[in-house]
């Protein structure tokens, strides 16, 4: 076991002997300082669990020493007991007042004072246990809060969160009326690529798609995976000449990289729908009509882009 680190602050040598004796024998790694500026500096070097503090210093006093520990986020967890020969009642409340764990009057009684150590030095324990448990809570949470919301394949969002931003999106974009679109591109004739190189690098091209997306949009966009080799982008206040221009770059990127495995380029289709467009009154509608103009992109030869607005898409559905 680690031995508990007590910091004795003394500037009465004889006294600090005396206790640096009683604390050595129960079995604690003792420090000594004999005014404020030693105490400060060793305990940013040495960070001792625990500090018994005299009040009456050369210098910084030990009511100065306790407040500037306690003002201190990496210092103000450290018990403190403060000592003194004053047996005065005002003494022991200013003690805790600056913030003081506990206080003692000096001359200390040994097995009292062995005792107050060991009360702090378990609670100080069980505080830490208790931080790091909560720490750990927090990073699991996290955790599970990335995992609902990506795609585990490409770590893009997933197509659940895409609904969620979707509707969140296009509502601001409604009320505010600013612009707004939204991307569908869906990789052509990737049953082909899964039949010649195989499931693994069907993959792997996913992932390397899913890379190219991500580094083509802005930070406030969304990219994510919306289906198999499907994929949905968020432009927020984003006009449609100008998504055009961003589905563009994405398609010229997609078509000229060399992906790993493959001895053939890859393209991609684009559907664009978006804001404004008087008759797309949901996000839900939105999606059909990026939908659609995917399918156009397909059946005029693939490798393209195609907007749709909102009115096609009800003459085209009838
Ligand atoms: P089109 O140009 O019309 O889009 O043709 P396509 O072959 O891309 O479209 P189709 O919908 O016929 O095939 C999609 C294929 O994507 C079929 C399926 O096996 C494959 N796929 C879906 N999800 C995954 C995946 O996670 N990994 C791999 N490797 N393949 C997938
Ligand atoms: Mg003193
Ligand atoms: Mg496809
Ligand atoms: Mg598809």
């Amino acid at each position: 076991m680690v031995k508990a680190k007590v910091l004795v602050v003394e500037d009465d040598s004889v006294q600090a002997s005396a206790t640096k004796e009683v604390l050595t024998k129960v079995g604690y790694e003792v420090l000594w300082a004999e005014d404020g500026i030693n105490a400060i500096k060793i305990i940013k070097t040495e960070r001792p669990d625990l500090i018994l503090l005299d009040v009456m210093l050369p210098g910084m006093d030990g009511y100065e020493i306790c407040r500037w520990l306690k003002i201190e986020e990496t210092t103000k967890g450290i018990p403190i007991i403060m000592l003194t020969a004053k047996k005065d009642l005002s003494d022991k409340i200013s003690g805790l007042h600056i913030g003081a764990d506990d206080y003692l009057p000096k001359p200390y009684n040994e097995l009292e004072l062995n005792a107050r150590i060991y009360a702090l030095l378990r609670t100080k324990a069980l505080q830490d246990e208790l931080i790091q448990k909560n720490r750990q809570l927090e990073e699991l949470l996290q955790r599970v809060n990335y995992m609902a919301i990506t795609d585990s394949l490409t770590s893009l969002y997933n197509r659940r969160y895409f609904h969620d931003v979707l509707s969140g999106e296009f509502e601001r974009s409604r009320r505010y009326s600013t612009p707004f679109s939204l991307v569908m591109l869906d990789i052509d004739d990737f049953k082909r690529i899964n039949d010649d190189f195989g499931h693994s690098v069907g993959d792997s091209v996913l992932r390397e798609v899913a890379k190219i997306l991500a580094g083509s949009i802005r930070e406030i966009d969304t990219a994510s995976r919306y289906g198999g080799e499907e994929f949905m982008v968020i432009l927020p206040s984003t006009k449609k000449d100008h998504a055009m221009i961003v589905a563009e770059r994405m398609r010229m990127r997609i078509a000229q990289h060399s992906f790993s495995g493959l001895n053939r380029n890859i393209t991609m289709s684009i559907g664009i729908a978006g804001l404004p467009d008087e008759k797309a009154e949901s996000g839900e509608k939105l999606i059909r009509c990026a939908d659609l103009a995917l399918y156009r992109a397909k059946e005029f030869g693939k490798n393209r882009i195609v907007a749709v607005e909102a009115s096609e898409l009800e003459y085209a559905e009838e």
